[in-house]
This record gives C-alpha cells, structure tokens and sequence, in this order.
C-alpha cells in the first residue's frame, strides 16, 4: 500500500538523518517512472509535491492526464539533446544534465521559453561506463561553462552509486560527490548551489549520512517496476 510505504520511507529519512545529526531537511522525489498516472495521483493526494521521472515521452502523457494539486516534476533521466525542446517547458528541475552540448540546447529553448531552467549538473563519480553523468574531470570545465548562460541556473549536483549488494560500499562514491557539492558553492552567486541529489531506494539511508538533500526513491514507494 503506497500510504504506508510512503510513510515507512519518511520515517526511515528522518531517522537516517537523525543518526548523524542533521536537523535540516531532505526532499522526498517520488519516481514514478513506469508507474501510471493514478499513481501519480495517489502520492499527490498524500501530500506529495515532488515526483520524478526519466523519460520526457513518459513523463508528457502522465502531465496531460494528471489531475490534482500542483506538482514539481523532476526529469532524473538521460536527457537527449532532441528531446530538450519538450523537456524544458515540462520540468522544473533537470537533474541530468552532463555535457556543454546539453547545456547549449537547454540555453537556447529555455531563451525562446522566456524561462531561466533550473538544473542539477550530473557527474559520474563512480565511473561506470553504463551510466551517464560527466567524469570528476570534465566537471569544473562544465560547471564553468554553465555559470555564463544566463538561462540556465544550477542549483547543485546529481549522483548515482553503482548498485553494490551492500549499500554501505556506495558510501565513499557519495563523500565525493558532498565534497564537489560543498566546492561548487563558492563557484555560484550565493545561495544557487543548494541540491545534492542521491539516493535510491537501495541506499538513501546511507545517502542521507553522507549529505544528500533529494532522494529520488520509486520502488520502496510503488513497489517493483514492470517492463513490457
Ligand atoms: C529509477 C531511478 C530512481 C529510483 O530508483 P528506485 O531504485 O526504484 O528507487 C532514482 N534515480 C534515477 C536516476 C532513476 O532512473
């Protein structure tokens, strides 16, 4: 039941932060990639505002057909660059961001929008060739780069672990995206660089410890994921 799990994770965010005394808070992103709209609609009607996404497609039916409150919609997903025309009007917060290509197309639409997007950069801390996000290297040439479009604003930094059997291994990869999260802050105008999002359903506890403000959890919400 999606009630009670929702309050399972709420409670066990609360309790991961409490155990290294962190009094401010975290951001729940309910993925409800995969999901239908009425789940979507049942995490809304308990109060959630954050949902997340990875595909724009996906994501583009699901808004057409939402009814309810409000809703902030994360788009957590590899973002193509053909795909940014449709991404930037839809999502408030883009946390996939990882090359000069992608911020180049999102300068330009989010121009013709008249909107400033705010986006998360994405770095691929631990290096997994199947996973998407910029490499600790390219990362300060980027971060750079994105600081003079003026319709582009970063708000932080994104980071996936690897799955490890045990998520206590993914600690170190989330010490050292904190440690870039905490170094940005002095490359932005005060106050921008305020997200560190990671943490999945297999290891936002462990995420929470080490510093991250947004977890993006679906399964422990919704249940597993079906593919057709
Ligand atoms: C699917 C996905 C999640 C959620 O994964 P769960 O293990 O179901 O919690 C989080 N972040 C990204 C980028 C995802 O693609």
């Amino acid at each position: 039941m999606i009630e009670e799990s929702l309050h399972k994770i709420q409670q066990r965010m609360a309790d991961a932060m409490a155990s290294v005394g962190r009094t401010d808070t975290a951001l729940l992103v309910a993925v409800t990639k995969n999901h239908p709209v009425t789940a979507v609609e049942e995490v809304a009607r308990l109060g959630c505002t954050h949902v997340g996404e990875n595909r724009v497609q996906e994501a583009k039916e699901k808004q057409m057909l939402y009814t309810g409150p409000k809703l902030i919609w994360h788009l957590i997903g590899h973002l193509q660059v053909n795909k940014v025309r449709q991404a930037v009007p839809m999502f408030d917060l883009i946390h996939s961001v990882d090359s000069k290509k992608l911020l180049d197309e999102i300068e330009k639409v989010a121009a013709k929008h008249d909107k400033v997007q705010d986006i998360l950069l994405q770095v691929n801390v631990a290096r997994e060739a199947s996973k998407s996000g910029m490499s600790v290297e390219d990362f300060p040439d980027i971060r750079d780069y994105a600081k003079t479009l003026p319709h582009v604003r970063v708000k932080g930094l994104m980071c996936m672990a690897p799955f490890f059997e045990n998520p206590e291994d993914a600690r170190p990869i989330f010490r050292v995206a904190h440690a870039l999260y905490e170094d940005m802050k002095g490359y932005f105008p005060d106050g921008n660089i305020q997200y560190l999002s990671m943490g999945m359903t297999h290891d936002f506890e462990i995420a929470l410890q080490e510093g991250a403000n947004i977890v993006r959890v679906g399964t422990a919400i919704f249940g597993e994921r079906v593919y057709n």
